[in-house]
């Protein structure tokens, strides 16, 4: 199926499946939201939403209308979760096609007001979450007094209910870290103030991958969701895709997550340079010994960082093959002097695992100074995503 490619990304929806399971499992009796933004961490959203459906996701978690208009298409049943909140002129699709927003800023609420008011909208119809900056600074409301404003606003529209609040992390993957302490704390405040105006909401939404991955801190927050008569909504991502958390302490047991993209490419020419002969731009690379390069059809117009050049690897007949001088935009030479038999339309791997050698986001992330997410939703819209199962 992949014979026709030179160069493509293999989805294993199989392995979303199972990795979804692991986590619904791993999360107990707390709601689990998929979150799907990004292209689905750049493994083409179209096919994981619905595979995350059918594997038992209820939720799913996207950035912008745009994003949730794609998840929309495909699975109509969806609950769809608007991270960002709706922009100026939005509120009336996201109405429309049942999108739940996340809230903060008073405009929000003003365009979601002037859509009920404009369709009549029966009263508690529109749930929204209402996002609480806990420490994160980043979006959510801030502080106890612009929350009690807010809320006030919010009773101005009838139409409008508080169905979940929602926090972010700032250091989910730094456990005991005082800022989570913080975070905490500010959230069971946030949560006594909204309690005490007389809103029930239904979801208390906090913690990632690396929250519901840990285990460490779940059992706090959902003490806290149960104290005000809610659930606890875990909102993974990463480890969706098959990348679990690093530097957990030894007692915690992880989930077992299987990466969901392998990203190939075949080799399409082959040369031998003499000693002292150079390779690519600006001649970085040059040979020390009789040396065999095989050139991929794939640089970093597709993703593959340019840091990485002389520095990543490839995996060719289960070996690795050190990519040799600067990648190109569209072009990578890699070094197989020490591969015997390479041919025209060997497969290289670029992520993923051929005989007993693997290669993962996070080797090139180490490798390019980035966190594994960059890599994987740098994988650029020219790369086709083949599904297999
Ligand atoms: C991206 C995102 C997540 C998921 O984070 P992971 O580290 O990928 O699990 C959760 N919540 C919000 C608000 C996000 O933006």
């Amino acid at each position: 199926m992949s014979e026709g490619y030179s160069m493509w990304a293999e989805i294993a929806l199989s392995r979303l499946t199972a990795n979804f399971q692991s986590l619904n499992r791993a999360a107990g009796p707390d709601e689990v939201l998929a979150v799907a933004k990004a292209n689905a961490y750049g493994h083409g959203v179209l096919a994981c939403a619905p595979a995350l459906m059918a594997a038992g996701a209820r939720w799913l978690g996207v950035t912008s209308v745009e994003e949730a208009l794609a998840v929309r298409a495909v699975c109509p049943t969806a609950r769809v979760l608007v991270m960002a909140g709706p922009w100026r002129g939005e509120a009336a699709a996201m109405v429309e096609h049942g999108l739940t927003p996340s809230v903060w800023e008073p405009f929000h609420l003003e365009e979601l007001g002037r859509e009920a008011r404009r369709q009549g909208l029966a009263k508690g119809s529109v749930p929204v979450h209402l996002e609480v900056d806990t420490g994160m600074a980043r979006q959510g409301v801030r502080g106890l007094a612009a929350l009690g404003e807010r809320l006030a606003q919010l009773e101005s529209t009838p139409a409008l209910r508080i169905e979940g609040v929602m926090t972010h992390f700032s250091s989910p993957d730094e456990l005991d870290s005082p800022e989570t302490e913080l975070q905490l704390s500010v959230l069971a405040e946030a949560l006594k103030a909204i309690g005490a105006r007389g809103h029930r909401p239904e979801l208390v939404s906090a913690g990632n991958s690396a929250t519901l991955v840990s285990g460490l801190g779940v059992e706090r927050l959902r003490s806290l969701a149960h104290l005000h008569g809610a659930r606890l909504m875990l909102r993974p991502g990463l480890a969706l895709y098959g990348y679990p958390v690093r530097f957990m302490p030894e007692q915690v047991a992880q989930p077992e997550l299987l990466p969901v993209l392998s990203w190939k490419a075949r080799v399409l020419s082959l040369r031998t340079l003499e000693p002292g002969e150079p390779s690519g731009y600006n001649a970085t690379f040059r040979a020390a010994r009789p040396t065999r390069l095989a050139l991929l059809r794939v640089g970093y117009a597709d993703g593959l960082s340019r840091l990485l050049s002389n520095r990543g690897q490839v995996l060719v007949r289960g070996q690795r093959a050190p990519i040799a001088g600067r990648i190109s935009m569209d072009q990578t030479m890699v070094d197989v002097t020490e591969i015997p038999g390479v041919e025209i339309g060997d497969e290289a791997i670029l992520i993923g695992q051929q005989g007993e050698e693997r290669i993962t986001a996070y080797e090139l992330a180490d490798l390019s100074g980035t966190i594994p997410y960059e890599v994987l939703c740098g994988i650029s819209a020219r790369v086709p995503r083949v599904v297999v199962e």
